[in-house]
């Protein structure tokens, strides 16, 4: 299938490609390849399943190659489900999640999950939280309305730069699409959801993140509040494509917590060469 769209390709197109490489029907119940499912440290301690397909391609992403690959086994969504209240009872857990790709990609699946979910309230009374992009959510405001139906949902919309410009320069979608994932968090709040709002700055000018911070203010200010800030991570695959690309982030965390500057960012470039070959992925 063309994804392509002007400069950079169409998320939406790039959407119903990957939901075919990763879902299927089986009798009814949809079901999702996942790679992974392990108890994290993210938001105190949570459930995570790792899902496959994103309908974005950023430059940063620490799942990339394996969401191009499709990588994984195909869960039911009420697998995924005893799964996530199994980890989260056994940890306890407050938050359950979805992670390494879109969630919102086979919609049906993260349906019939959180319908799962909420028949499991008895054993597991916790907080989905539905971190996403935001394209497909901001595209069709009626995904937010039928999200809105389960209580225990919050939203965590990750904003891919600070412009169109660097929307497309992180993730080489058409630049028009990023105002497709702030039109996302106004949908979301609209629809009575409990929403934030997480941005990597490493590559957003300070003039940009202004004028985002402005724009979301409008929307809520609450969101500027509650406003998560991130940086790139610099596992090996994706220091390894940002040299390729010579995309220099102003400001990034070489794991497990040293900060690398602009300058500290070249140097580790060029050391790249020398590097084993059998550094794996992220
Ligand atoms: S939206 Fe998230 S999962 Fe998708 S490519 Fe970007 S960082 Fe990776």
């Amino acid at each position: 299938m063309d994804t392509k769209l002007g400069a950079g390709y169409n998320p939406i197109e790039l959407s119903k490609a990957v939901e075919k490489l990763v879902s299927v029907d089986v009798g009814g119940a949809v079901a999702r390849k996942y790679f992974g499912f392990a108890p994290t440290r993210f938001y105190g301690g949570s459930a995570t399943g790792y899902a496959t397909g994103c309908n974005l391609r950023c430059v940063y992403c620490w799942s990339l190659a394996r969401n191009a690959r499709a990588v994984g086994d195909y869960h039911k969504p009420v697998d995924v489900a005893r799964k996530l209240v199994g980890m989260a009872s056994q940890n306890g857990y407050r938050f359950a999640r979805l992670s390494g790709g879109e969630p919102t990609i086979a919609v049906e699946h993260l349906l019939q999950l959180l319908d799962h979910l909420n028949m499991f309230r008895d054993i597991w009374r916790g907080v989905f939280i539905l971190e996403t992009n935001g394209i497909l959510i901001g595209y069709d405001k009626r995904l937010a309305e039928t999200l809105s139906r389960y209580r225990f949902v919050v939203a965590r919309v990750s904003i891919k730069g600070c412009s169109e410009e660097e929307f497309h320069t992180i993730t080489g979608a058409e630049k028009s699409f990023f105002n497709t994932q702030i039109q996302a968090v106004k949908n979301l709040l609209d629809s009575g959801i409990e929403t934030r709002v997480a941005i990597t700055i490493s590559f957003c000018k300070k003039e940009t993140l202004a004028k985002l911070l402005e724009r979301l203010a409008t929307i809520d200010a609450k969101l500027v509040d509650s406003m998560e800030i991130e940086y790139v991570k610099l596992y090996p695959a994706v220091q390894k494509r940002l040299c390729k690309k010579g995309l220099a982030p102003w400001i990034a965390i070489k794991p497990p917590d040293k900060i690398v500057d602009q300058e500290k960012f070249y140097e580790l470039c060029r050391e790249e060469p020398q590097r084993s070959h059998s550094e794996g992925n992220s």
